[in-house]
């Protein structure tokens, strides 16, 4: 099973991976995590990536595609994958095709999915995690016990820098902008399956699974 999910920043692309990678076993590529771990060790890569970041801009697709094809030479590329958060653009789309070309390899699916705008926003902003046992809560619609402190240790719960509004209105915007092409791409190879990703996460891993078969 060879996967590609996309989908606007907070629609929850993260969540389903996480099951999708368990419930089929393959692995999980995911381009924001990999960024972020770079950033977090201060990384030559997470340097020059990280003012991108923070302004919610793309990171530029020689650094990104550099790091991805790097990762694939580590996985069993054959036996399977689920990229979430890349390819985010034409140019790196062609560079995952001709990688799996190499190989004699296609994907089996690209998962598109969907929401609306508002609710992305209101997922963003309201979103602070605890630095220290990484628990997620939200504002909006789980809030923490007392107001900024992790119910399970008392540590003081931060906002990610991307997920301040004006970064969040800028990622849609990059969103629409460089991977709304993406989707006309996939569809065009027959390979789209678009789906909505505003119901809760048991039932959008529901609907995914019930189109993508057991495996
Ligand atoms: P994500 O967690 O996937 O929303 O990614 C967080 C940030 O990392 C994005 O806003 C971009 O700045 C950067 N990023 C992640 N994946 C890519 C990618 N495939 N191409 C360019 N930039 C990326």
């Amino acid at each position: 099973m060879r996967i590609v999910l996309i989908g606007p920043p907070n629609v929850g692309k993260g969540t389903q991976a996480e099951r999708l990678i368990k419930k089929y076993a393959i692995d999980h590529i995911s381009t924001g995590d990999l960024l972020r771990k770079n950033v977090a060790e201060d990384t030559l890569l997470g340097q020059r990536a990280k003012d991108y970041m923070d302004k919610g801009e793309l990171v530029p697709d020689d650094l990104i595609i550099d790091m991805v094809n790097d990762t694939l030479e580590h996985i069993d590329v054959e036996h399977g994958f689920l990229f979430d958060g890349y390819p985010r653009n034409p140019v790196q789309a062609e560079a995952l095709n001709d990688f799996l070309l190499e190989k004699g390899l296609m994907l089996d699916k690209v998962i598109y999915l969907y929401a609306d705008k508002d609710l992305l926003i209101r997922r963003a902003v309201g979103r602070r995690i605890c630095p220290v046992c990484h628990t997620v809560y939200n504002i909006f619609g789980f809030p923490p016990k007392v107001e900024g402190i992790c119910d399970r240790d008392g540590a003081t719960l931060i906002q990610r820098p991307d997920d301040r509004e004006e970064t969040v209105r800028k990622r849609l915007e990059v969103f629409k902008e460089q991977t709304v092409p993406l989707v006309e791409y996939y569809e065009m190879a027959g390979l789209l399956l678009r789906l909505d990703g505003s119901g809760n996460p048991d039932e959008v891993f529901d609907v995914i699974v019930s189109e993508l078969g057991e495996g």
